[in-house]
């Protein structure tokens, strides 16, 4: 309806509306059928880095989740709380009709399946684990959808959390590998000993490198 220009591109009416919900406060419900991959709507808010989530948001004071934030990258979060649109109050399910998707660094919400007037849209907020939370914690991010594939929590699940520090894990100890052989490269030009010609073995470990 409004005719000034807007830093957002213009898009078609809404596929939904904001209501009360029973899953949390209000939610956002189809009012039209909706096809399975539809983009449904951009998940924009004021760009943030995450110690200013952090300062801004402190979960020892709070009793519930109640910020409308979105993990872009390790850098960014969006702060839907400013500047914010419909999408912050799309809720979360453990089995989701929706789903999200980062595309350059901006967020759309998705359908995952044909979605009936009327139905709530929902995505899994998988909030990402730190691996110490508290009672508390895991107390404000109960989750209450009420699906049959409900896992209490609307953090993600640990098991996703576990191999996330395994796959963390691997790519240090890769990167540290990867340093030392530097390291013990860049050594070698300093001491003026001729290098030894290479032994088989030597060469078969360093050959897939030298290859490529
Ligand atoms: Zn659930």
């Amino acid at each position: 309806m409004t005719t000034s220009k807007t830093k957002q591109t213009p898009t078609a009416p809404l596929a939904f509306e904001i209501r009360e919900s029973k899953l949390s406060g209000k939610g956002a419900f189809a009012i039209r059928p909706i096809k399975k991959a539809e983009r449904l709507i951009e998940y924009v808010g004021e760009r943030i880095p995450h110690p200013v989530a952090d300062e801004r948001y402190d979960d020892d004071t709070m009793e519930e989740h109640h910020t409308f934030l979105f993990t872009v990258s390790s850098r960014t979060v969006i702060d839907a709380t400013h500047g914010g649109n419909e999408s912050r109050f799309i809720n979360h399910s453990c089995d989701p009709n929706c789903e999200t998707e980062i595309e350059k660094g901006r967020v759309y919400i998705f359908a995952l399946r044909d979605i009936k007037v009327g139905e709530e849209l929902a995505y899994d907020y998988g909030y990402e684990r730190s691996g110490d939370e508290t009672e508390k914690e895991e107390r404000q991010y109960r989750c209450l959808c009420g699906t049959a594939k409900c896992r209490g929590s609307i953090m993600e699940p640990i098991a996703e959390y576990q191999k996330r520090v395994r796959a963390k894990q691997r790519a240090l100890a890769k990167k540290r590998a990867a340093a030392q052989k530097k390291a013990k490269r860049k050594v070698k030009p300093k001491s003026k000993a001729k290098p030894k010609p290479k032994t088989k073995a030597q060469r078969r470990t360093t050959g897939r490198r030298a290859r490529s």
